[in-house]
């Protein structure tokens, strides 16, 4: 069952070839067996898992069910579930119990998905690495040695070793694509206010945004048809109408115009890991792109300025844990000063005490004018220079990480090397665009993304254009050994 995807799963179920509930057991017993070695989840909810599985086996035979119905997924454990632990990776959260669902959380069981449990992720979503996490790090399910990429690390390890069918996952600077990218499935995070932020604990408000990570481009398109749409508690939630993305899918990629931004092939790419995008590239080229140069001369500025808008967000939206309201509290405090320091220094790891203090420091008052202000002001330069891009071509593509997983450890104690993971997915960020990553030809056994980058609310072309990839090659549908 676990081989299947969830078109074939949804199959299936509507055939009674088996039921949700079995489908279910199928998962949660992988889960026992391979998490323990993984740690791709942090919480496993077998009880309302099968609950849940119940109910869409009523749906089923009362003939209402749609495409995700008896479908088990995972959320990343960014997103509320009602009475579910929703820990974000935080020793400060590990005693919190959601009262309530997220917005993309609740459409995915009105679609009748059935949740398993909740992923491993960095600690507030601060990573390349799942090494912040306070439950431990993710391994690579094609190298045990290996991280799973970061924040989505748990998602993608989750989905790679068929843990689940798809999982949910969250992008600031990458966190979908670079995880999808080293554990070889398919990722995408949309335009900015596609899908809603309600319930999603925010790291980088105007960064942060929701997407599916699965096994295709097929099944991220049933995933975000449920995920996307206007939710009036979320202020950026934008209200424009959600297309058939399944509809187009097949559509012809004849005349397709696709940009290579020479800044994203340069120095510090791996040349085994460019020698499989020119691969993926050429494949292009046989069904009927045309390819060109492009320039994002912005793009070397993208790190950087996100290091100075992300810590800054994250020191405001994080300034609500303060051992009064929420989570970990620390032992008999003196006074309401001891409280708020010892609950935050004992809830917090070292890399969100140090994007705090980041955070606070560029926007005091005596530096906010050199390093807030100024990056917004290139922010705002890396999205002209994909607005120019677009007159040219399509859509953008190149590496979604500059090398394939790296052992874990390897920059634990660097966290600029750390930084530098998200080189090639950062900008789509600051400019608010929607992005994508697919496997392509693997480098020494493990997996390479192929970074597919579109113009705001072209998501349905993405998921088009990397469909056709997966009919015409099979690199989407290797999987881990020990995970078949
Ligand atoms: N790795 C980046 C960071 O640590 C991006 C994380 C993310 O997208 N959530 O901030």
């Amino acid at each position: 069952m676990h081989e299947q995807n969830i078109l074939a799963l949804a199959d299936d179920l509507r055939a009674r070839r088996y039921s949700s509930v079995e489908l279910t057991r199928h998962y949660l017993e992988r889960i026992a067996r391979l998490n323990p070695d993984l740690n791709a989840f942090i919480t496993v909810a077998a009880e309302p898992a099968l609950a849940a599985a119940g109910r869409a086996d009523a749906a089923l035979a009362a003939g209402t069910a749609g495409p995700l119905t008896g479908i088990p997924i995972a959320h990343k454990d960014i997103f509320c579930t009602q009475g579910l632990r929703t820990s974000c990776g935080s020793r400060m959260l590990d005693n919190f119990i959601a009262p309530y669902d997220a917005t993309v959380v609740e459409r995915l069981a009105a679609a009748g998905a059935v949740v398993l449990g909740k992923t491993n992720m960095d600690e507030f979503a601060m990573g390349s690495s799942n090494e912040t996490s306070w439950y431990g790090p993710v391994k690579n399910p094609w190298d045990h040695t290996r991280v799973p990429g970061g924040s989505s690390g748990g998602s993608a390890a989750a989905v790679a070793a068929r843990l689940c069918a798809a999982a949910t996952g969250t992008d600031t600077g990458g966190s979908i694509r670079q995880p999808a990218a080293l554990c070889g499935i398919t990722g995408i995070k949309p335009t900015y206010g596609r899908c809603s932020r309600w319930g999603m604990i925010a790291f980088a408000s105007s960064l942060d945004q929701a997407g599916p990570m699965a096994r295709s481009a097929a099944d991220a398109a049933l995933l975000l048809q449920a995920m996307a749409g206007f939710d009036p508690r979320d202020s950026t939630s934008i209200d424009t109408p959600v297309p058939d993305y399944t509809a187009g899918l097949d559509q012809d990629l004849a005349g397709l115009r696709i940009g290579l931004p020479k800044e994203y092939f340069g120095d510090g790419l791996d040349a085994r890991t460019a020698a499989s995008i020119d691969g993926a590239i050429r494949e292009y080229e046989r069904l009927g792109a045309r390819v060109s140069e492009i320039s994002l001369p912005n793009s070397p500025l993208s790190v950087p300025v996100y290091y100075v808008v992300a810590p800054a967000e994250c020191s405001s939206n994080l300034a609500r844990f303060d051992g009064v309201r929420y989570g970990h509290r620390c032992q008999a405090p003196t006074d309401l000063e001891d409280l708020y320091q010892r609950s935050r220094a004992e809830g917090f790891g070292p890399e969100v005490q140090r994007r705090i203090m980041i955070g606070t420091y560029v926007l005091s008052a005596g530096y906010y004018d050199a390093y807030y202000l100024k990056a917004q002001k290139i922010r705002h330069l890396i999205a002209e220079d994909f607005k120019r891009a677009f007159t040219q071509v399509d859509v953008i593509m190149g590496p979604s990480s500059p090398t394939t997983a790296f052992p874990i450890g390897a920059k634990r104690d660097d966290p600029v090397a750390m930084y530098l993971s998200d080189i090639y997915t950062i900008a789509t960020n600051l400019a608010g665009l929607p992005g994508m990553s697919i496997p392509v030809a693997p480098v020494d056994g493990l997996p390479v993304g192929l970074q597919i980058i579109g113009n705001y609310f072209e998501e349905g072309r993405l998921l088009n254009v990397a469909h056709r990839l997966q009919q015409e090659t099979h690199w989407h549908c290797a999987v881990p050994t020990g995970c078949a």
